[in-house]
């Protein structure tokens, strides 16, 4: 397992829209058990490929905020809504792609996903709390969108120039 750096916002692969992944590959395996490593490091709940720059349909997750309890670590590849819940949640989401910001979006509070698992088999969970919020965030990274597009314009320039501010540091520092 290989801990991979994370693209920062604003990045053209964060845009992308991705491909759905046509076979369970070794190179998927060892994808997901990278994602998870990497997810588990920065430390997140959520992580999906294009934030590691590979243009694929893939997300992990693991929502388990009690640091007691034993992970529960998920991947979801060629993920889809089943259906969503008319109720609606807000939740103060932050991502990895733009460290240290956060703003609250609304979401179904309650989704229903499909999915492809590491062993081939198609899975099918309805998720609610953090775990809806999550899994919601992760898919709309595979659409090329990101919690700050459902925000206000000028939040979002906000934090896009907060954005470009710090990978002008990162390359800086880097030099
Ligand atoms: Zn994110």
């Amino acid at each position: 397992m290989t801990i991979r750096p994370i693209l920062i916002h604003p990045d053209p692969r964060l845009k992308k829209q991705c491909d759905p992944v046509a076979k369970i590959t070794p190179e998927i395996e060892t994808l997901a058990a990278d994602m998870l490593a990497t997810m588990y490091d920065a430390p997140g709940v959520g992580l999906a490929a294009p934030q590691l720059g590979v243009l694929k349909r893939i997300f992990v997750m693991d929502a388990q905020r009690d640091p007691d309890a034993e992970r529960k670590p998920m991947v979801l590849i060629n993920p889809e809504i089943d259906w969503e819940s008319e109720e609606q949640n807000v939740y103060e989401e932050g991502c990895l792609s733009i460290p240290d910001q956060y703003a609250e979006v609304t979401r179904p509070s309650q989704v229903r996903f499909r999915w492809t698992g590491l062993d081939g088999a198609q899975h099918e969970q309805e998720f609610d709390g953090l775990w809806a919020t999550c899994a919601q965030h992760e898919l709309d990274h595979l659409d090329g969108v990101l919690f700050i597009d459902h925000i206000s314009a000028m939040r979002r320039q906000m934090i896009t120039r907060k954005m470009v501010k710090l990978k002008r540091e990162r390359a800086r520092e880097q030099a």
